[in-house]
């Protein structure tokens, strides 16, 4: 529960607008009515968007695309694993070359 929270967190749905021809079927799919017109094109309102995806799946001309965040927390722990990993790397290094 707590991880399919965290998910949605990090990423967020966009329309390409050179894509979308305002045909309105991503509208009328929205359960949230989070999605609106702008200059005959859909835009979406992030803050009454919940990131549910039924708008990618309705749209035909594939405009609407999903994009994720990197949350710095999740960054931090991307960053530790691969100094560790690096860190293992030069330990054996050291070992094949007979450093000490
Ligand atoms: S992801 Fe869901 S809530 Fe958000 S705009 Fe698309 S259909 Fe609406
Ligand atoms: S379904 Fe796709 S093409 Fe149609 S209005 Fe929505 S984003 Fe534009």
């Amino acid at each position: 529960m707590g991880k399919q929270r965290k998910d949605k967190q990090s990423r967020f749905f966009e329309v390409r607008k050179e894509l979308c021809t305002g045909c309105g079927l991503c509208v009328n799919n929205c359960p949230k009515d989070a999605i609106s017109f702008l200059w005959g094109k859909a835009e979406i309102d992030q803050r009454k968007c919940v990131r549910c995806g039924l708008c990618v799946k309705a749209c035909p001309r594939g405009a609407i695309v999903e994009k994720v965040v990197i949350l710095p927390k999740a960054l931090e722990k991307e960053v530790q694993s691969l100094q560790m990993q690096v860190e293992a790397i030069l330990g054996r290094l050291d070992k094949l070359t007979g450093v000490k």
